[in-house]
């Protein structure tokens, strides 16, 4: 019965021409790209992209399959849209990304009024879809949804990794590397749309051209960014910690524009859940390697995720995992709680501890690092840093420091000071600090 109906609603709106549509991007920075990928191909098109989804006659949503709250959180968003597909607000319902590519069979079976559930790189079906009979071309600008004075810059697809607790490599496949031509290339056409701050995201940025050059070339993508005239600062995340590329610090020590930083999700700190993950690094690796870096880089800021309640965990893996916090002194910690996933390694394990549990574990881990965060801060009372300026606010103006990224790691505020502009960097004198937070007056302009 259902097949009828769908069928009838597909025929009945073939011929319907979309003009434009709107785009909801759920989930990681990478999303966001790959979102700002297409909706630059389909405005290439002649599609327009129309931020307010109740304006547009057409919407596409590019969801999250990563953890449980995320596919909740998006299946909502699908049924509210379906809903109102159902009531013909819009002429064509895509969805796409991870969890459309997760869980393609079961949501086409449960949830109606959806046109299309597409798997992540679906860009050109996303555009032969909207366009129809029309004819298109298959080149187009990024879009940025990002303010213009930063982006993101996703160097591959995928992962080789095997970490246990993962279902990234089920929905995003196998490592696949970006040229690195077409990435400067990329680079040059954000810095010609006022992009300062490159963002270099993957799911694993340090094996970077394995596939492709058959060595890890990150490096000498940076060596090439670096080269890109407007570019300012250039931002490493989603590192991984074994064999990891040392040369990557040379180039962070050699080229001022790469920020003194670097994103090293860590996971865990007791060898006994380390090997349970698969992570192939040791607690004492993990620490030789933080030293390596301090060493060759003065002033870095290293920033790491956490992953607490994963199976078997007991308080003395816990209290292994405190002590190594306690002992490197990272800049910026996150920490998430284990979500058992289906078909990963870790799923046979069960999920013993309670979401109690883990939230307490969590918040020891945080508690901890928030003490660490407020003395690093309080030490930069008196220095002088340069700030790029995120937003203006009525009351104040808030930016980032080199040792910040976006929504994840401290923000400078400039009480009072309104007269700065969005994306221009200032120098500024650091007169308080909190524990995610420096107060900061400008310096010199
Ligand atoms: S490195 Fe590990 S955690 Fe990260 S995406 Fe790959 S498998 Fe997942």
């Amino acid at each position: 019965m259902i097949k009828t109906k769908r069928r009838l609603i597909k025929e009945d709106k073939n011929n319907q021409e979309i003009n434009n549509t709107s785009v909801i991007t759920l989930g990681c920075a990478k999303n966001l790209v790959d979102s700002e990928r297409f909706s630059g191909l389909l405005r290439k098109n002649g599609i327009e992209i129309i931020p307010n989804p109740e304006e547009a006659e057409s919407l596409i949503i590019n969801t999250c399959g990563f953890i449980k709250a995320a596919k909740e959180e998006n299946i909502n968003v699908i049924l509210q849209a379906a809903e109102l597909r159902r009531k013909n607000k819009y002429k064509k319902l895509i969805v796409t990304g991870c969890l459309a590519e997760r869980y393609n069979a079961e949501l086409k079976q449960q949830i109606k009024h959806v046109d299309y559930f597409l798997g992540v790189n679906s860009d050109e079906r996303i555009l032969k879809i909207l366009m129809g009979d029309r004819k298109y071309e298959l080149t187009g600008e990024r879009m940025l949804y990002t303010p213009s004075h930063f982006a993101y810059m996703k160097i591959s697809e995928g992962c080789d990794q095997k970490c246990s607790f993962c279902a990234i490599p089920l929905m995003r496949g196998k490592h696949v590397s970006e040229p690195i031509e077409k990435l400067v290339e990329e680079a040059k056409s954000l810095a010609a749309q006022g992009v300062k701050e490159l963002i270099i995201i993957a799911q694993d940025s340090t094996y970077y051209g394995l596939d492709l050059y058959k060595k890890r070339a990150l490096p000498e993508l940076l060596e090439q960014l670096v080269e890109v005239e407007g570019i300012e600062w250039i931002r490493i995340q989603y590192a991984y910690p074994r064999k990891f590329p040392m040369e990557i610090m040379e180039m962070m020590a050699k080229h001022p524009k790469i920020c003194n930083y670097i994103d090293i999700p860590l996971q865990h700190a007791s060898d006994k859940i380390l090997r349970s993950m698969r992570r192939g690094v040791k607690r004492q690796e993990m620490e030789d390697l933080l030293l390596s870096f301090r060493e060759k880089i003065d002033n870095l800021a290293i920033r790491s995720t956490f992953i607490v309640g994963y199976p078997g965990e007991t308080e003395e893996d816990l209290a292994e995992l405190l002590d190594f916090i306690n002992t490197v002194q990272l800049d910026r910690v996150g920490v998430f709680t284990y979500s058992q996933e289906e078909n990963t390694g870790a799923h046979i394990l069960g999920d013993s501890l309670s979401q109690e549990v883990k939230d307490e574990r969590r918040g020891q881990v945080m508690l901890l690092q928030q003490e660490i965060s407020l003395k690093k801060n309080t030490a930069k009372i008196g220095s002088t840093l340069k700030v790029l300026i995120d937003e203006v606010l009525a009351d104040k103006s808030i930016g980032r420091t080199e040792h910040d990224s976006l929504d994840v790691d401290n923000i400078v505020i400039f009480e009072g000071e309104t007269n700065l502009k969005v994306g221009e960097f200032v120098e500024a004198k650091i007169i308080d600090a909190g524990e995610y937070e420096l107060y900061a007056e400008v310096f010199e302009i």
